[in-house]
């Protein structure tokens, strides 16, 4: 994945990788996180291996993905976001499904003609964005897997069921 931030001044590259290890254990210093990066992706495009070439700064960072939540209304309290459904990046959806949270508490809220009604549209709000962002959270865990076969039988034919929507 790469985009401009920075307002363009800075090229953000982010590459996923499989890593069981303990993140507590992880350095975060430059030149080693930038050999152990070349090493991981030793023999991949050309173009890629060049773009790692001019990484000036590094973070490198664990994955989580949080359990399926039950509730994100509470009384008065209403969680949004990742901080009610956080996912793995593998759909790019996570903000796309928090901005969906945000227009959806709206919505249902408009439509609240006493303040009775204001806890039966929040548990309508709830009800649908976790069906929602669930789907979200499992379809990316699923690609987490899919898309980090080695080389071999299964990602063959993983490319090949690919291949007709690239
Ligand atoms: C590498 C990567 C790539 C991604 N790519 C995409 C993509 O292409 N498309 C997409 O839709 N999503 C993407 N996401 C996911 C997206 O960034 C998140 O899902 C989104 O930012 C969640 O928004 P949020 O407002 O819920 O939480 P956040 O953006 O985390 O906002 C929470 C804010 O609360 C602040 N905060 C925390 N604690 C406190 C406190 N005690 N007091 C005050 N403030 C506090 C934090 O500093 C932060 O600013 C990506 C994520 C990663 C890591």
């Amino acid at each position: 994945m790469t985009y401009f931030i920075g307002a363009g001044k800075s090229f953000n590259v982010v590459l996923n990788h499989e890593d069981l290890s303990d993140p507590a254990e992880w350095s975060q210093e430059k030149e080693s996180l930038l050999i152990n990066t070349r090493k991981e992706f030793e023999g991949w495009d050309p173009v890629l291996l060049k773009i790692i070439g001019m990484i000036g700064n590094t973070m490198k960072w664990p994955l989580y993905s949080s359990s399926i939540m039950r509730r994100s209304v509470s009384g008065k309290l209403v969680v949004l976001g990742d901080a009610a459904h956080a996912m793995v990046p593998y759909m790019s959806q996570g903000a796309a499904i928090a901005v969906e949270d945000g227009v959806a508490i709206a919505r249902s809220l408009q439509k609240v003609k006493t303040k009775d009604e204001i806890p039966l549209a929040l548990s309508i709000f709830e009800a649908a964005r976790i069906r929602r962002a669930s789907k979200m959270q499992e379809a990316g865990l699923l690609n987490s897997k899919l898309w980090h076969f080695s080389d071999g039988r299964i990602q063959r034919a993983r490319d090949e069921a690919m291949r007709p929507e690239v």
